[in-house]
């Protein structure tokens, strides 16, 4: 393939833009080579500046479940256009959203709209740091909650794809209320919690982590940190921005039965527009401003047009139950075909998945955290990368990321997918 335009626009890009994008994953520094302009994308297919049309597995990082450009997102969004982009007051389409999400989602009364899934975090530990009145937080290393202070401590996604867990600009202050557990490790979560007894506002965790690729929490854990922050008057929060709506309607809280404190959600509930929000119970979510003393606020929050895409992707979603399933039968096909290519060709590797999340990990030991994410092969990750590409399939170009499965992809395209692994294998 050749990508004599994406390369001339990059060069254009980093005169204006620092590493010419504006989100460092994308710059593909991970993986060498330079980044892909598209063009436009249509159900699974994206098609790049230079005419090339790229299998996606990506879907702009999990919001696209439905496939790109999905009808009608689209044509809510043109509709609401036309009546005016932006109030900064109340539209009933506020309500409307907020009512099915309330309905979808278990254990939430009210919901809270913001622009990104780093506001909903940032203002999901506000809430629930002026609910207890404490400060600290636990959260988990290789877990990503956003770009905000408090979670630049060991961070998961770009942030470990570019060595910089711990980002310089996050004050020493702002880093010692944060601490750091290992995830899938329930002593060592209990062992904070001793040592700063009473100090603890909550818990911050991926209920399924996807940000050091794809690491399903093994059977105990979320029931372990749920008893534990109830017997400590801890707040648990779920980091749902990559898994709600993903994984089931409810999101993980339906999937493995366990009930959050908080909830927080990006991607897939904004339809590809700028959308996070955060939930909670009545009592919880009463503590914000205007009914509490919680500050929180936002020019563009509830947006007409992000709302109108939110809204036409929920009720695709709510309406059509059996997507999950389908999903979910799609990802263990492609699973499945991978596993046999790979083993075909003796190299060793590992896959995760659960749902419509999946990753592929070059190394032979079970990858449950942070720590055995990083021991994966590097080198051959950036063959596969390119070699993936060259056949016109897109993964993320870092090894720390999962795949995301979209409703698009038809049996032919996996089956294309798993014969282009077959190729690229034979190159390891
Ligand atoms: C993507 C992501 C975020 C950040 O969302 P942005 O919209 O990029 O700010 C937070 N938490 C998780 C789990 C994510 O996957």
């Amino acid at each position: 393939m050749l990508y004599k335009r994406s390369s001339q626009l990059f060069a254009e890009a980093e005169k204006v833009i620092p590493g010419g994008v504006n989100s460092p994953v994308r710059a593909f520094k991970a993986v060498g080579g330079t980044p892909i302009f598209v063009k436009s994308a249509k159900g699974a297919y994206m098609y790049d500046e230079d005419g090339n049309r790229l299998i996606d597995y990506i879907n702009s990082w999990g919001p696209m479940v439905l496939g790109h450009a999905y009808e009608p997102v689209v044509s809510a969004v043109i509709e609401k256009a036309k009546l005016g982009t932006s109030f900064g007051m109340p539209t009933e389409l506020e309500t409307q959203i907020a009512a099915l999400a309330v309905a979808m989602v278990p254990n939430i009364d009210k919901i809270r709209f913001v622009n990104s899934g780093t506001e909903a975090c940032m203002s999901a530990v506000r809430l629930a740091r002026g609910f207890t009145k404490k400060d600290k937080i636990i959260k988990f290393a290789g877990c990503y909650h956003g770009h905000s202070d408090s979670f630049l401590i060991q961070a998961g996604s770009g942030a470990i794809t570019f060595g910089s867990p711990n980002s310089p600009g996050v004050t020493a202050g702002t880093a010692k209320d944060t601490l750091l557990a290992t995830y899938n490790d329930l002593d060592n979560v209990a062992a904070l919690i001793e040592a700063n007894k009473n100090e603890i506002a909550a818990i911050i965790v991926e209920p399924v982590a996807g940000n050091m690729g794809c690491i399903p929490p093994n059977k105990g854990f979320l029931e372990g940190l749920r008893q534990m922050c109830t017997d400590n008057g801890i707040l648990l929060i779920f980091d749902e921005v990559m898994t709600g709506f993903r994984l089931a309607r409810g999101g993980v809280q339906e999937l493995l039965n366990i009930k959050a404190d908080i909830v927080c959600f990006g991607k897939v509930i904004g339809g590809g527009l700028p959308v996070g929000a955060f939930a909670a119970r009545e009592e919880i979510m009463n503590y914000l401003a205007p009914l509490g003393p919680v500050y929180q606020a936002g020019t563009l929050s509830g947006n007409p047009l992000a709302m109108a895409a939110g809204l036409a992707m929920l009720q695709a979603l709510d309406s059509n139950p059996t997507i999950f399933k389908r999903l979910e039968d799609k990802t263990a096909y492609l699973h499945a075909g991978i596993d046999r290519v790979l083993k075909a060709h003796n190299i060793v590797f590992t896959i995760n998945r659960i749902g419509s999340m999946i990753s592929v990990h070059f190394d032979s030991n079970p990858v449950t955290d942070f720590k055995s994410a990083a021991k994966g092969d590097n080198e051959r990750f950036k063959k596969f990368f390119h070699g993936l590409l060259n056949e016109g399939v897109y993964i993320a170009p870092s090894a720390y990321e999962t795949w995301f499965i979209t409703d698009a992809l038809s049996y032919e395209d996996l089956d294309f997918t798993i014969a282009a692994i077959n190729k690229v294998a034979q190159t390891l």
